[in-house]
């Protein structure tokens, strides 16, 4: 099946008791049994759940998996893949990730014993001295937030699978619509759901999708040990945003190109982070894993101070000034202080994460009313 009928069919068959075409909310945390362990294949809502279990088989689906596994947010979802090590285990990652990454990473996950290198992976063979018989994993996120370096998947799959590393990829900013890493390589995909898979910024989620089973059958032991798994009326939000995600990411994808042009051209703006460019120093491997460059834009302002960057990202009238992304309605963000205020300033300056960046996710209103609130905003 195509993405489409995917998006909007995988994992929902009509409900077997009344046979309601969309997926019922069980808020249930608990099954009758018939004798002890005589069930109908759910015993305990953490584990297990109808409305969860829908939108798992789904995210499977649309991201080319066999299966998947939602949490309680994106960060509950990285939390499980960290657990799979053990003290004295290494992990390479990117030098430019989601602020809450490098904040489990240095701040709880260094704590239990386990070592991280913050590497500049737009050359993935920089990861090559690094790796030595600790390294487990290669956790990388592409393209990255805020400032859309595109990490080349294949390339990354290929040394995991040289040292027998396990490859996780963010998936986060370019959705399954544009990007499926599994398909390149990845053993586990990762998804912060809140931002486009939802895309109605109503909740909180994230999941993991798979292809092997014995992987799928640890990181689920750890989601039903540790707990953070969703509710079912998150899980029937994700599940109905998801219908929609096809149009919604062609949509982000057609405003984000005028967005980027009309930035590209603005006498305030001295830098423009989006991969759609051509001079984009990694473009071509963004043509060749992505299906289109996304609605994610940052900006350098030109001469602004902080105050100056504080007063201009206050001034939008449809962008709304707010952490997170993806959804429908358009935002703007300052990583600085916001998304990314957890990571040092000198570690953040070294990847362009600068007092004047700002960050766009462009949403699906009308073109003309997104460009007049920059041109009046940046004036
Ligand atoms: C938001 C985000 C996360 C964390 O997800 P939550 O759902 O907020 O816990 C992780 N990675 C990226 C790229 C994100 O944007």
């Amino acid at each position: 099946m195509k993405f489409a009928t995917k998006a909007i069919h995988a994992g929902q068959e009509p409900d077997p008791t009344t046979g309601a075409v969309m997926t019922p909310i069980y808020q249930t945390s608990t099954y009758w049994q018939k004798s002890p362990g005589e069930h109908k294949g759910y015993e305990y809502s953490r584990g297990t759940n109808p409305t969860r279990k829908a939108l798992e088989d789904c995210l499977a689906a649309i991201e080319n998996g066999k299966f998947g596994l939602a949490f309680s947010s994106g960060m509950g979802a990285t939390d499980a893949v960290m657990k799979l090590l053990k003290p004295g285990d290494e992990v390479i990652t990117g030098n430019d990730l989601y602020g809450g990454s490098y904040r489990i990473f240095t701040k709880i996950f260094a704590n239990y014993g386990i070592k991280f290198h913050f590497l500049d992976l737009s050359n993935p063979d920089n990861m090559l001295p690094y790796i030595n018989a600790n390294t487990k994993q290669i956790w990388i996120e592409t393209p990255t937030n805020p400032t859309m370096q595109i990490i080349d998947i294949e390339a990354c799959a290929k040394i995991a699978k040289a040292h027998q590393l396990l490859l996780t990829v963010d998936n986060t900013f370019a959705s399954p619509y544009l990007q499926n890493p599994l398909d390149l390589g990845a053993d586990i995909v990762m998804h912060s759901v809140t931002k486009y898979i939802a895309g109605h910024s109503d909740v909180v989620m994230g999941a993991l999708v798979v292809n092997d089973e014995d992987l799928y059958k640890k990181l689920w032991f750890i989601y039903n040990s540790c707990g953070a798994t969703p509710g079912p009326q998150d899980a029937f939000l994700a599940l109905r945003g998801i219908k929609t995600l096809h149009l919604r990411m062609k949509a982000h994808c057609e405003n984000g190109a005028l967005v980027a042009q009309f930035l590209k051209n603005h006498p305030k703006v001295e830098k423009i982070y989006w991969p759609g460019f051509q001079d984009h120093p990694n473009h071509d491997i963004a043509k060749k894993q992505m299906r289109g460059f996304g609605g994610m834009i940052s900006i350098v302002l030109k001469g602004a101070d902080l105050q100056e960057t504080f007063r201009i990202a206050s001034s939008f009238k449809v962008f709304s000034l707010a952490e997170s992304l993806g959804g429908v309605e358009s935002l703007i963000n300052h990583p600085a202080t916001m998304t990314h205020g957890s990571i040092p300033r000198e570690e953040r300056e070294k990847v362009g994460v600068t007092d004047n960046l700002l960050r766009l996710s462009v949403g699906v209103e009308d073109i003309e009313d997104l460009l007049e609130d920059l041109k009046e905003a940046l004036k």
